[in-house]
This record gives C-alpha cells, structure tokens and sequence, in this order.
C-alpha cells in the first residue's frame, strides 16, 4: 500500500469481538440485560478492586459524575479551593464550580499536558481541600510526589485515570496511589460501554459519603448490569491492549522524533523507565515554532481526510472560562502554548499493524510540512 488514501486505516471503536459477542449472546439468554440487579456489577467491582489494590470500587454513570462523587467524597463543598492543571478535561473545572467550590488553575510543565508542582505552595490556602490531577495523553501527572505534599498538609488528591486505565505508574495501577482514583467508561475510551465510570479508593470515610450521597433509596448514579457486562472481557484485554498500543507509540515517537514540524510530547526513550507502563487514549502532537499561528481545526480535517484521527487537543481552561470563575496561579504561559500547539491521535490509530504507522507517520508529516513556509 502507497497511497494512504487508497485505503484509509481501520480506526472503528468500539471492537466488537468474540468476547464481547458471547457477552451478548449469554445476556439473550439469560435475561441479565433488562433487570436492576444481577452478578455483573458485582463481579466487576471485585475485579476493579483486585486490580487496582484498593479497598472499595463504587461504580457510576460516568467518568464526569465519578469526579463529582470523588470531590464530594473529601467532602470539597462551597468556599472551598480544588487546585488543577490549567490543562486539563473540562468537565474537572465544572464539576468543581458544581460542588461550589473555586478552581485554582496551576501551569503544566513545559510542552507535556501534565501538572507542574512547582507553583503548588503559591497555590495552596488554608481552603484548599483537594488537588484533581489527571494523567493524559500517556503522561503520567507526578502522583506520588504529589501525594507525599498534599498528605502533610491534609489536602485529597483525586486522580483521573479515565485516559489510563491499566497503566502502572511507579509498579501501581494508575487511579490507585491517589487517595481517590476515578475511570471513565464512555464511548471512546480505552474500557467502554458507552457510557458509565468507577472511583477507586481504600479510603473508608470518603467511600461512606460516596455510598450516602449517591444511594437514596435507589442509586442515583447508577451503572447498569448490562455496561457492567460488557467491560468484563474488554478488563481481560486491556493489559495486551495497552502493551500493543505501546509497542506502536515508541514506533511513532521514533519516527517522529526527529522531525521538528510536528514532535510527539513523549519521545521514545521517555516512556519505558522501570515499573511504568502507560496507556495511550490520546497520543499528544506539539506544532512547533514554524507554525506561526497554527490552524488545528484545518490539519485535523485534513488528516481525518486521510483517514488519520488526529484532532486539536483539549483547550486550556483558563482561556475558555471568565476569569471570575477561576483563581490563576502564574502566568499559565505553557497551559496557552499547549491550546495552540497540542493536537492528539486517537488511539484506534495505535491499534494499526507497523506498516499501517510507518506510512501514517509519513502521510503525517508530508501533511504538516505542505503547511510550513
Ligand atoms: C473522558 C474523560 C473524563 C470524563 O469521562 P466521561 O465518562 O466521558 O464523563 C474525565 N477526565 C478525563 C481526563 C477524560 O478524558
């Protein structure tokens, strides 16, 4: 294959397999699909919680509603303060004005989507409560760092794994060093069933606020038997899953390394250190400085022309909120380039087989090179 346009990349998700038909066919049968109780939701929580090594899994509707039981869990209520990554997934800068609480947005590091600790005492009141860090893109925010800080000063740190499920990040699951981790199960992520989330934590009183909060009677923030069925064998599969993607990450970065027009955030020889092993829904694309103002809307449709689910990456919070909604700490200069600059791949891309990545990196990078004067 040549032209990569004769023949656009096999990006569909979810993967409807084996194992996930005889999930379906074994519901039919059984009726499982249609009631409010039943063995799957049990089962995967058990699964959850032996994998992660945690305490309690409380399952919910989504990975958006699961931060807002993980803030409520601290419990943050109003008045409060909740630091976060001015880079980040909008709904964790919501869900915090939703518990009436104030986001205070800290910088990233440079070119990489992950928390920079280095303005986090700036940061810090006597109203902070909680810190929501997430890990995106196959970065890993520094989590144990940070919960070495924020321990001492009895503030919760509350991880979003929802992009890195399955990942190890210092020979632990991720969404389990935090004192609340919380997974996503929606449509496009890497466990899904269309919609749905879980919280992760061996933290006794804040899963008691969780179960008071969200059980009234009936579970108010309900995932149901059948989601919970269909995340059982996709749980099995992650592990080989992630390490496929992985394989084909460092097959990107290396390609892509030394092009300077279009540079992945992580280079190949970043991502392999001891005991860690990340999960890729997003792979992150920096534009450099030859792009002067760079139009990420336009390249995405042009890439996804091609069959290459690359798009603009998440928007800087700080940028996209009234400045009345959000306390800054700093400047936010390396959150603003990232708003301009970051474009991600989506991970179907990374399932492809090396010659399907070869010729995408090259489509890619003949893309962005026709753009650059
Ligand atoms: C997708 C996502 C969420 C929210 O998950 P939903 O299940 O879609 O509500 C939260 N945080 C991050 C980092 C995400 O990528």
């Amino acid at each position: 294959m040549s032209d990569i346009n004769s023949q656009p990349i096999n990006t569909a998700w979810p993967i409807t397999d084996d194992a996930i038909r005889a999930v379906f066919e074994s519901m039919m049968a059984d009726g499982s699909w249609g009631r409010y109780h039943g063995p799957h939701c049990a089962r995967l929580q058990e699964e959850l919680g032996q994998m992660h090594g945690v305490e309690y899994v409380m399952l919910c509707s989504s990975g958006t509603s699961a931060v807002e039981l993980a803030l409520r869990s601290v419990p943050v209520s109003a008045g409060d303060e909740v630091i976060l990554a001015a880079y980040d997934f909008k709904a964790n800068l919501i869900n915090v004005l939703t518990v009436g609480a104030t986001p205070v947005l800290v910088d990233v590091l440079p070119g990489q989507p992950v928390m920079d600790l280095k303005n986090l005492d700036d940061a810090i009141t006597e109203r902070t409560k909680a810190i929501v860090v997430s890990h995106l893109h196959g970065h890993f925010a520094p989590i144990v760092e940070l919960r070495n800080i924020a321990g001492v000063r009895g503030i919760a740190v509350i991880e979003d794994a929802c992009q890195s499920p399955g990942a190890i990040i210092a020979g632990q699951r991720a969404g389990s060093p935090g004192d609340i981790g919380v997974l996503s199960f929606g449509g496009s992520k890497l466990l899904t069933s269309g919609r749905g989330g879980a919280l992760l934590t061996s933290n006794a009183a804040m899963a008691q606020r969780i179960k008071l909060y969200t059980q009234r009677g009936n579970e108010a923030y309900p995932l149901s038997e059948m989601q919970a069925a269909v995340l059982l064998p996709q749980l099995q599969q992650l592990d080989a899953r992630n390490a496929a993607r992985q394989i084909r990450a460092v097959q990107l970065a290396n390609c892509l390394s030394p092009q300077s027009v279009l540079k992945p955030t992580l280079t190949a020889d970043e991502f392999i250190p001891e005991l860690t092993r990340p999960a890729f829904y997003k792979f992150g694309l920096i534009l450099s400085g030859q792009f002067d103002s760079p139009d990420r809307e336009q390249l995405s449709a042009e890439a996804r022309k091609l069959g290459i689910p690359l798009d603009p990456a998440l928007p800087a919070l700080h940028l996209t909120h009234s400045s009345r909604r959000f306390r800054a700490v700093g400047d936010l200069i390396n959150a603003q380039n990232l708003h301009t600059r970051l474009m991600t791949l989506h991970h179907t891309a990374l399932l492809q087989s090396e010659s399907e990545i070869d010729e995408m990196a090259a489509a890619l990078l003949k893309l962005v090179n026709s753009r650059v004067s």
